[in-house]
């Protein structure tokens, strides 16, 4: 089932939002040559815990770390280590923040360094396909059109959509229902109403859409090795404008 978050649901997952977002701020702060993933994920840490939230993917099914944090041709899913970001690399960080009992979640990769304008425009392409499926995600649609303009978008650029993983309702549960697909004809799938809130979430890929999940059994990579970008905002879809709680 789908659930309409009320106003004062609603209320609680701009504040786990909010949070969300200023841990995002500190971690791009952070982000530099020679700063190990495990370092930002201890600052994403302390950072949730000041704000009086909690770490919402800390033990969610028996992940590890606060954050994800997946380099280069990791997807999603990589767990923070004391590797250390090189000139060059893109990271992928996943933040999740539960206040209240209510979650927000959002993704943004990262250049680190100068990254070639190749790779820039990968991450261009992800966020501008991540706005497009927002612009979606108003009353009246169906859930597959934000799908299809996701795909649509980072198709347009010439890049893959990942398909074994997916977006997802979030509201008193960091995953609810329905799943949200980066990818998909328009017109299909339920119809979108206010109060529905869902993260969105395209994963993009510079070469082949296949992945593989690494033997740690978590962190997912691209099967050809080439990169991977990833951002994401937890959205309520409104009367008017969707609504991004996730951003400051
Ligand atoms: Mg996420
Ligand atoms: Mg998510």
């Amino acid at each position: 089932m789908i659930t309409c978050k009320s106003k004062r649901e609603l209320e609680y997952m701009r504040k786990a939002g909010q949070i969300v977002a200023r841990t995002h701020r500190e971690l791009a702060k952070a982000v530099k040559v020679g700063v190990s993933t495990m370092e930002l994920d201890r600052l994403a840490e302390d950072f949730i815990i000041k704000a009086g939230a909690r770490p919402a993917f800390k033990g969610l099914y028996g992940f590890p770390y606060t954050i994800c944090a997946s380099v280069n041709e990791e997807v999603v899913h990589g767990f923070p280590s004391l590797r250390k970001l090189e000139n060059g690399d893109i990271i992928s960080i996943d933040v999740g923040a539960e206040i209240n009992g209510y979650f927000g979640d959002s993704a943004v990769t990262l250049p680190v360094g100068e990254i070639s304008s190749e790779t820039q425009k990968l991450l261009k392409a992800t966020e501008e396909a991540l706005y497009k499926g927002i612009e979606q995600a108003r009353a009246g649609k169906r859930l597959s059109d934000i799908s299809h303009a996701v795909q649509s978008c980072a198709e347009s650029h010439g890049y893959a959509v990942v398909r074994d993983f997916v977006g997802h309702g979030i509201g008193s549960k960091p995953h609810e229902e329905p799943q949200v697909p980066n990818f998909g004809r328009p017109g299909r799938g339920p119809r979108l109403k206010a109060g529905m809130t869902l993260a969105i979430e395209p994963m993009i890929n510079m070469g082949t859409y296949e992945v593989q999940t690494l033997a740690n059994n978590w962190t997912v990579v691209t099967l050809d090795a080439k990169l991977s970008a990833h951002f994401e905002h937890t959205i309520a879809i409104t009367d008017d404008e969707p609504e991004i709680l996730t951003r400051i």
